[in-house]
């Protein structure tokens, strides 16, 4: 059967390049979980809506059509009918995107998806998020909490997305500190492996992550 990693961690903890990175260097399929309730916060405020308004979130679930499809080139995000892939990235949607995390409809439906992308990948998957070592796929082979101090992660989101520190800074606290209430990634379960990068480099972050899996 097929090899399930499991990477939860915080915001700007490098997860989803890392698990990319794993992922092809193992031969592995990719799941980038957050990019479902990111495509989702896109639809509510396409249509206007708010995201800290949980009838119109459950509203944009309604006729839900996220489709993310894993396959050698990487992941694609639509929802509706959109290819969502880059404008989920943008800053307007990561401060919207807690708002949807926190509705439970939400996550029962996403889990659903997620558990079936991963029961079909062969000939393995790296998936990441901030519940996929406890919710998605406790059952994984490998469990990681994939953590960095807060400086060195806003440090490191600042130099993805530029703009003003502070700025950068207080909303990585300020994201981390809604999810916080929905999951907590922040402490790593019973049986899950803590990978701390703050000491190392990208590729030593993958290689602790491969050896794992390999070893
Ligand atoms: O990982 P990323 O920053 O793209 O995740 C976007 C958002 O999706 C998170 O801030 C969180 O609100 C939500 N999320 C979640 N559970 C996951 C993955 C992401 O609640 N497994």
């Amino acid at each position: 059967s097929s090899t399930v990693v499991a990477i939860d961690g915080p915001a700007g903890s490098g997860k989803s390049s890392v698990a990319r990175a794993v992922a092809r260097e193992l031969g592995f399929r990719f799941l980038d979980t957050g990019a479902a309730y990111r495509a989702i916060a896109w639809l509510v405020l396409e249509r206007g809506g708010s995201t800290d308004d949980e009838p119109t979130v459950i509203a944009a679930l309604e006729g839900l059509d996220v489709d993310v499809t894993v396959d050698a080139a990487g992941q694609r995000v639509t929802i509706a009918g959109h290819d969502v892939t880059e404008p989920i990235r943008t800053e307007r949607i990561s401060a919207a995107v807690s708002g949807v995390a926190r509705v439970q409809a939400v996550r029962a439906a996403v889990n659903e998806r997620f558990r079936a992308i991963i029961r079909d990948a062969e000939p393995g998957i790296v998936a990441e998020g901030r519940d996929i070592t406890t919710v998605v796929a406790p059952d994984a082979d490998v469990r990681v909490l994939l953590t960095a101090d807060e400086a060195v992660r806003i440090r490191r989101r600042f130099g993805d997305v530029g703009g003003d520190h502070q700025q950068v800074g207080a909303r990585l606290t300020a994201r981390d500190a809604a999810d916080s209430t929905v999951s907590d990634f922040m402490t790593a379960a019973d049986g899950v492996t803590v990978v701390d990068s703050t000491d190392l480099t990208f590729d030593e972050t993958v290689e602790a992550i491969v050896r794992l899996v390999t070893e």
